[in-house]
């Protein structure tokens, strides 16, 4: 599967998912554009290594995905879309009667609202191609729900929806929209989320890890930054085509359950 001549972007891809699956879309070929809301010689220097790895084009572009104009930006600014991947997101882990209400607005904001601006500004581009592909992050908390997570999962089931409703937009076109619902994969913003769950249960890391993060991923594993890029991948192919409006879990049988 060559993916050469595409343009992809990927939100929030300075870390985690959002790298791996930047690397994985190069590694097929794609000229991928990196973002995230800071500025760093070493958010460049990312774009710049994968390029040289893979013998693409790929460049860093900063835009913070909790304001609408700058999610519409970065997609001008890229100046081409044919894949779009919207994958930043934060979290936040508290009960609901103590849930602050500046992390529910900036929840809603980055794993939820990004993606309305993200795919308005990208799909004209995609139509003009004759050619598109939206995979969005959600989660297996897209799909069901976990205590202490309000905004969370409220965004994530946002973001099915919205997958679903955009699919239905498209279903005429050469163009396909779905949803990738990872169970846990150790990242930067899973291993933030340890802490206050080793308080609010009040346990330790291995037990945080082994009973709760991994108690309900039947497979006793993380899955990994490469699957999840894979499976971006296989949605950009051409046996994909006809994949519109669902979602893939990619969660150890966690939604099997
Ligand atoms: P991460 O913290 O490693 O990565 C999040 C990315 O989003 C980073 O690149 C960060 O810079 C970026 N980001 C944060 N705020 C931003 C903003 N305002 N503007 C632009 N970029 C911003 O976390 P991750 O685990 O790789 O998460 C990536 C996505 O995968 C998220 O949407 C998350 O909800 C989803 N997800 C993760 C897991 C998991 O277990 N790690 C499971 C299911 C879903």
């Amino acid at each position: 599967m060559s993916l050469s001549g595409k343009t992809a972007i990927i939100t929030g891809s300075n870390s985690g998912i959002g790298l791996g699956v930047a690397r994985e879309l190069a590694k097929a070929g794609a000229d991928v554009v990196l973002n995230s809301f800071t500025d760093r010689d070493e958010d460049h220097a990312l774009a710049a290594e994968i390029g040289e790895e893979t013998g693409t084009n790929a460049r860093y572009i900063k835009a913070d995905m909790s304001k609408g104009d700058e999610c519409r930006a970065l997609i001008e600014k890229a100046g081409a879309c044919d894949i779009l991947v919207n994958n930043a997101g934060i979290q936040h882990v508290s009960p609901i009667d103590q849930f602050p209400v500046e992390k529910w607005d900036a929840i809603i904001a980055i794993n939820m609202n990004s993606t309305f601006h993200t795919m308005a500004a990208a799909l004209p581009m995609m139509r003009k191609a004759g050619w598109g592909r939206v995979v969005n992050i959600a989660s297996a908390h897209g799909l069901t729900a976990s205590p202490f997570k309000a905004a969370y999962v409220a965004a994530k089931h946002g973001v099915v929806g919205m997958t679903k409703t955009v699919a239905l937009e498209t279903a005429q076109e050469p163009i396909t929209c779905n949803a990738i619902c990872p169970g846990y994969v150790l990242t930067p913003l899973v291993e933030a989320q340890i802490p206050d769950t080793m308080k609010e249960y009040d346990m330790s890391r291995e037990d945080v890890i082994k009973n709760v993060m991994l108690e309900r991923q039947p497979s006793k594993e993380f899955a990994t930054v490469e699957q999840l890029g894979g499976t971006t991948v296989f949605l950009c192919s051409d046996a994909a085509a006809q994949i519109t409006g669902t979602t893939i879990s990619v969660d150890g049988g966690w939604t099997a359950l």
